[in-house]
């Protein structure tokens, strides 16, 4: 898991003898995706604790389709769900909480991800939160230029299939 990083990971006190060498015998994601949980045994007394990371900051890099890159801006996915879920009981919060689940899971592929990771990953948890809005981001971010393709995307959703993927 190279490219998330977490708080604290490199020295954690024993809770028992305040040791701070330990050793990792367990990492998983926490439900939310946004944290880590992490299994430690200190390598002084082999007392077993655990911690919870927040996934840390790194600089996440997008690269576009032109090859340039520049820094995730998390306003631009707010912008961009905000458009689509305009006038839909969509609440900032939502979209709020949307994008930084979107932020989380990019994290989890790496320092780098391109645009289409992006579309793809807002597409995905858009759709669980307003159809409406889903559609409306398909059909900018795909470029959508013939209905018919819409009409794919929609029928898709009623047969709960996973969005196309490139
Ligand atoms: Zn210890």
């Amino acid at each position: 898991m190279e490219g998330r990083r977490a708080v604290a990971s490199a020295s954690v006190r024993c809770p028992a003898c305040g040791n701070v060498d330990d050793k990792v015998v367990d990492s998983r994601q926490s439900d939310d995706g946004g944290s880590i949980r992490r299994r430690r045994q200190c390598l002084e007394c082999g007392r077993r604790f655990t911690t919870f990371e927040r996934l840390e900051e790194l600089p996440l890099v997008v690269m576009k389709r032109s090859g340039d890159r520049m820094p995730f801006d998390r306003h631009k996915v707010v912008a961009g769900v905000m458009a689509a879920a305009k006038a839909r009981p969509v609440t900032d919060e939502a979209v709020e909480a949307l994008t930084t689940q979107v932020e989380d899971r990019l994290r989890l592929l790496g320092t780098e991800v391109s645009t289409e990771q992006i579309g793809l990953t807002v597409l995905e948890l858009l759709r669980e939160l307003d159809q409406v809005a889903y559609l409306r981001f398909a059909s900018v971010y795909k470029g959508f230029d013939d209905p018919a393709d819409f009409e794919r995307e929609a029928a898709g959703l009623t047969k709960d299939t996973a969005p196309k993927k490139h």
